[in-house]
């Protein structure tokens, strides 16, 4: 038996895990099993790339990629020396509040040493990096170019025993087995399909409309230390303004630039239009910045109709199956929450690995699904309601609307607008938005007395 020193686990010998997509929930996921399982088996649909480029089962990862502080910290946790690695490899760190200009809520935040960092980087670069580190794993079997088209079960379909797959340019399907199955493939997981067809309910799920269009290129900015940031962004004001953008430093002296729209106010792709939008926004500074840059890539759109998220933990699951990172919720992107959802769901799923182990060193999972599900559940509830309830501010985007929240809207706005002067309002309001601390601290009573008595 191989030991792991950290949490003292001792693997339970024959027990293997496949997981389904290797993105960053699916790399993050595999890294946790491979502390409990004798093998891990990671299939990803497409061959992956040598270098740090962009990949199509990932059109996402051409566009700003801002990894909040929590999800820094949890993927730091997991692969120590990762942040040096990136920044060894062109990334920039940045305090959140210091070095990033952030026109919020008609006005400039104000700058200060926040002590929240996070580091910035093009999002094939970071997920590149994780892979080194994963296939570098002696427990961790990376199968590449491998469709996953359906889930294996037990005769009467109560435990999910593995899955078929289809190699490229092979039509035979292929049985994998394995005790434990985690679907790790992106928002557009087959796994409620899958499960219908072996019987299962359709799984709830809640969806808010938002019709957001991204557009992005990178840039090169001669002269980049003149500018008294290394972050700008732009961001509209609901509901009167529905556009943003922002410009953030990558690797290889590359500035990335994106611009979003709310509710079909998709931004153009094409030259003139993606700087009539710059133009367009709430103050000229973006615009002012591109005036001296030089365009180094085309322009790529990407659209996101609306914010997804899928019950699991209120349906009959089979066990051995576990839903993680966008295939479970995937957010409005602006607000930058995926991957540090997926690392905290990452996590969750530690915590309960470890428990089941110590109830069971045999290695029997019954009963994991369930409680990593409902556990999970609880951590997606926070930036849930962050994303939905800043989204919500527009009357145009639908969907339930708590009785509280024109009262939460008009308490955040006020916060929103002393975090233009006041830096402790701000830093309670970053820590939040960073996922380093509940929403609660916003109601404690030194932020009360400030938003009521100003
Ligand atoms: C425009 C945009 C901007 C974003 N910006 C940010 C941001 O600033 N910060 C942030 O934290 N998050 C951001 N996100 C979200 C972030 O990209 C995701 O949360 C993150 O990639 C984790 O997703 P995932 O690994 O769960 O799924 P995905 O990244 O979608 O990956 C799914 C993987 O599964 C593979 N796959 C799919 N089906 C199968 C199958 N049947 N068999 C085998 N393999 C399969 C795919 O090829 C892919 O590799 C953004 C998203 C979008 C759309």
């Amino acid at each position: 038996m191989s030991t792991n020193t950290k949490k003292e686990i001792h693997r339970w010998e024959n027990q293997t895990a496949i997981v389904i997509g290797s993105s960053i929930t699916g790399l993050l996921a595999s890294h946790v099993l491979s502390k409990y399982f004798a093998k891990v088996t990671l299939i990803e649909r497409e061959a992956l790339p040598k270098t740090p480029t962009a990949r199509k089962g990932v059109p996402q990862g051409q566009h700003i990629h801002v990894l909040l502080s929590k999800g820094e910290a949890i993927i730091e946790q997991f692969f120590q020396g990762i942040l040096a690695e990136l920044l060894e490899q062109g990334a920039t760190r940045i305090d959140t509040a210091d070095d990033m200009r952030w026109f919020h809520f008609g006005d400039w935040k104000v700058q200060f040493p926040s002590g929240i960092t996070y580091h910035s980087q093009s999002r094939p670069l970071l997920e590149w990096t994780i892979r080194n580190r994963i296939l570098r794993q002696p427990h961790i079997h990376c199968l590449e170019a491998g469709n996953v088209t359906q889930f294996l079960t037990n005769k009467d379909k109560t435990r999910i025993t593995g899955v078929k797959i289809t190699r490229h340019h092979q039509t035979e399907e292929e049985n994998l087995l394995a005790d434990l199955v985690v679907d790790a493939s992106g928002r557009g997981s087959r796994t409620a399909q899958w499960l219908e067809t072996l019987g299962y309910p359709k799984v709830t799920e809640s969806a808010l409309k938002i019709e957001v269009g991204y557009a992005s290129r990178l840039y090169r900015l001669p002269n980049s230390s003149q500018y008294p940031w290394k972050t700008l962004f732009i961001y509209p004001k609901p509901p009167q303004n529905k556009r943003g953008g922002v410009i953030a430093p990558i690797e290889n002296d590359l500035w990335i630039v994106t611009l979003v729209g709310w509710l079909h106010d998709y931004p153009p792709t094409d030259e003139t239009g993606f700087l009539e939008f710059v133009k367009s926004l709430a103050v000229p500074d973006l615009y002012t910045v591109l005036q001296q840059a030089q365009a180094q890539t085309p322009i790529v759109p990407h659209k996101l109709p609306y914010n997804l998220r899928r019950h699991y933990e209120h349906m009959p699951l089979p066990e051995g199956l576990i839903i993680l990172g966008d295939a479970l919720c995937s957010f409005n992107p602006v607000y930058g929450q995926g991957i540090s959802t997926s690392a905290w769901s990452a996590l969750t799923l530690d915590n309960c690995l470890h428990k089941q182990h110590r109830q069971s060193p045999s290695g029997d999972i019954t009963g994991l699904s369930r409680s990593v599900q409902q556990q999970v559940a609880k951590v997606i509830n926070i930036p849930w309601l962050l994303a939905t309830s800043e989204d919500l501010r527009y009357p145009e985007v639908t969907g339930v609307k708590p009785f509280w929240m024109p009262f939460l809207h008009w308490y955040i706005a006020r916060v929103h607008r002393l975090s233009h002067q006041d830096p402790l309002v701000s830093l309670r309001f970053l820590q939040v938005i960073h996922l380093l601390k509940p929403p609660t601290v916003l109601f404690k009573p030194d932020i009360i007395f400030r938003v009521l008595s100003r």
